[in-house]
């Protein structure tokens, strides 16, 4: 049997950084299940679908083909046998997959394939349901959370190191907007799991987080 950790929260508090900073310690695979959603956004973006027109996307959904790879230790996302990783980050397409994600019929085919992944291999999943409904089993659950204002902060701090001009003020409206609509749709809200492990980062740095984290996991027994 595998181990299984599930690490939800909302956009920006860090889950990947850290999960892909424990997943190396661990010696366990990183599976980033929000670059799933993204790979399905970008192809309803390149094909001219409206997020709100349910029935194309259901008939497009049925289409698509979704992968994962790894290389060099690193999560590709294929979608239709191509890597999509260097055009699924843009604001755009984030805000694409939080419109669309809502929708059962692209949940399910995403779900499906995140929980074959974790069958066969230990993994540090992260997302937004993972504890609560992709691995309701999973052997270490941890929701990890900051503000908006520290979050919106460091999305701020990372686009200025990039030499992109950005708004701070913009970025937080944008994070709450995101953190509405993935905690109020209908199917799979993002929400704590009853027996996940709370960790707000506010106050700590990414060591400070993977050492707390690295406390949980040892206590589970992993
Ligand atoms: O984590 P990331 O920002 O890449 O996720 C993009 C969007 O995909 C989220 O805002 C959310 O709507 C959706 N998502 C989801 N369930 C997951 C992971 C991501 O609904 N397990």
């Amino acid at each position: 049997m595998s181990n299984n950790i599930a690490i939800d929260g909302p956009a920006g508090a860090g889950k990947s950084t850290i999960a892909k900073k424990l997943a190396k310690e661990l010696g366990y695979i990183y599976v980033d299940t929000g670059a799933m959603y993204r790979a399905m956004a970008y192809y309803f973006l390149q094909n001219g679908i409206a997020a709100d027109d349910e029935a194309a996307i259901a008939a497009a959904t049925d289409k698509v083909d979704i992968s994962i790879a790894y290389q060099n230790g690193e999560q590709c996302v294929l979608l239709n046998g191509e890597n999509v990783n260097p055009v699924i980050r843009k604001e755009e397409v984030g805000k694409m997959a939080s419109a669309t994600s809502k929708y059962p019929v692209v949940r399910t085919k995403l779900v499906a394939l995140q929980q074959q992944l974790a069958a066969k291999e230990n993994v540090i999943m992260d997302g937004r349901d993972i504890g609560t409904v992709v691995l309701p089993n999973a052997d270490v659950k941890i929701y990890l959370t900051a503000s908006s204002a520290v979050r919106a902060k460091r999305r701020f701090d990372e686009l200025t190191e990039k030499g992109q001009e950005c708004d701070l003020a913009v970025i937080e409206k944008d994070i709450i907007d995101r953190d509405y609509q993935d905690m109020h749709r209908e199917t799979s809200p993002l929400k704590q799991a009853e027996d996940a492990v709370l960790l707000d980062s506010s106050d700590l740095d990414i060591d400070g987080v993977v050492n707390k984290m690295k406390e949980i996991i040892k206590e589970a027994g992993c």
